[in-house]
């Protein structure tokens, strides 16, 4: 196999970033928010925003975790869609967060621009592009078509924008106010924006979280509020959190450019997820494939905080990604990360100790919830504000 190694990291701006020193020394501050993944970062944007000084804690890098190694996908809504998250919690509160999703792409789009933030839309399709494999994968593709009536009908009935999608990679919808990005391009960019109004510390793992105060090998960092925004491990810093949060590791590979079409058009034109979000993948402008999935067929051993890419994951991705791209591709990258689960998909917005919020649990797309999450969190710490319902706590 490939070496472990992220695809993203391969864009020259993020190849080219400078590091931020790790905390050296004890220091004072309103917020201390642990994780500079895109959760963490719109903590540590709002917090500014509020007036406040700000120390941020990354055990590695800024978006050391899945923010820097995800599908890149920003779909609206939570990790099920918007006629399932209705059934379970209610057509309201689904809608809400469903909207703040919305809004959150605009608002990364306005921040940092379309060469990072890329409007596309995205396609759901109903099972994998290409050829049914049997009976079995023609029985779920039929399912799956009729899923996306069901949530094509209930977008629909609220006015959000979507297309029934019929095209050369199969049957499903079409979903116009989606977009995609460069995950690690995304946090790097946030960081640059709010890094020179906080105090922001790489290689700084948190060794241990109490009431006003954060322990680090190097320092300790005194706050009147500490936002963990952790999403994968989070029950490892917090052991109080085991059980209304599991870890998993989701994988990915990346490829040399896929061959364009007729017209030199890329051929995913946006990005795209199959066999019910299990299997997705983008296109960078490069035409370089980055595809992740397969958790489904090994979900028993997919369950650790272990971040190795493994054979068998790897060895379904590369298949998916001849179907998704309709020839054989060349893997140039492998890697994995860890991501929290829940057992009802809401995502976590909890006080954990008096004065510590942790927000987390995002079931495997957290790239827009994320922000939503870590800002309840802090409304949570700063006003008592109680989370949506959308959110456990
Ligand atoms: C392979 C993969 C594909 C995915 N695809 C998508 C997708 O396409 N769309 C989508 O919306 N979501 C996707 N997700 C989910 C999404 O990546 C995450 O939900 C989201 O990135 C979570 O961001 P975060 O900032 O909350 O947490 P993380 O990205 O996990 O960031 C947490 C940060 O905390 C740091 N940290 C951890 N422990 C400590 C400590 N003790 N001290 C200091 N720092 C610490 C880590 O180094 C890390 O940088 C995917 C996830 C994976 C793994």
């Amino acid at each position: 196999m490939t070496p472990p190694d992220v695809g993203w990291d391969a864009d020259p701006v993020v190849a080219g970033r400078s590091a931020l020193a790790p905390l050296a020394a004890s220091v004072t501050g309103d917020v201390c928010v642990i994780g500079l993944g895109g959760s963490g970062l719109a903590a540590v944007g709002e917090a500014l925003r509020r007036g406040l000084s700000v120390v941020g804690l990354d055990a590695g890098r800024v978006a050391a975790g899945a923010a820097g190694r995800n599908g890149g996908f920003l779909i609206a809504g939570p990790a099920i869609a918007l006629h399932q998250a209705a059934a379970g919690w209610g057509a309201e509160a689904a809608l809400a967060l469903y909207r703040q999703t919305m809004d959150e792409i605009g608002a990364l789009a306005d921040l940092l621009g379309p060469e990072v933030i890329r409007r596309e839309g995205s396609l759901r399709l109903a099972g994998l592009p290409g050829e049914l494999a049997d009976a079995a994968a023609a029985a779920d593709r039929e399912l799956e078509l009729a899923d996306c009536l069901d949530q094509q009908r209930t977008l629909q009935e609220h006015g959000i924008a979507v297309e029934s999608y019929a095209g050369p990679l199969g049957q499903g919808l079409f979903l116009p106010d989606d977009a995609a990005m460069n995950p690690a391009r995304r946090a790097l960019g946030l960081a640059a924006i709010y890094g020179p109004r906080a105090r922001l510390f790489e290689n700084s793992p948190v060794r241990s979280v109490e009431t006003g105060r954060v322990v680090t090998d190097a320092g300790d960092v005194s706050a009147g509020l500490v936002v963990v925004a952790v999403d994968g491990k989070l029950e490892v810093l917090l052991p109080e959190l085991t059980g209304r949060i599991r870890t998993t590791r989701l994988q990915m590979l990346s490829t040399e450019p896929l061959a364009p079409g007729p017209s030199g058009e890329p051929r995913l034109p946006c990005p795209v997820y199959s066999r019910w979000g299990y299997d997705y993948a983008q296109q960078d402008r490069a035409g370089r494939m980055f595809i992740g999935g397969g958790r489904d067929h090994f979900a028993d051993e997919e369950w650790t905080l272990d971040t190795t890419p493994t054979a068998g994951v790897q060895g379904w991705i590369e298949h998916a990604a001849a179907r998704f791209a309709g020839a054989p591709v060349r893997v140039t990258h492998r890697w994995a990360a860890s991501a929290g689960y829940t057992p009802d998909a809401r995502p976590l917005v909890t006080e954990v100790r008096p004065g510590v919020v942790a927000c987390g649990g995002y079931n495997g797309t957290g790239n827009l919830v994320g922000p939503i999450a870590a800002r309840a969190a802090l409304a949570l710490g700063l006003d008592g504000q109680r989370p949506g319902n959308y959110f456990g706590c």
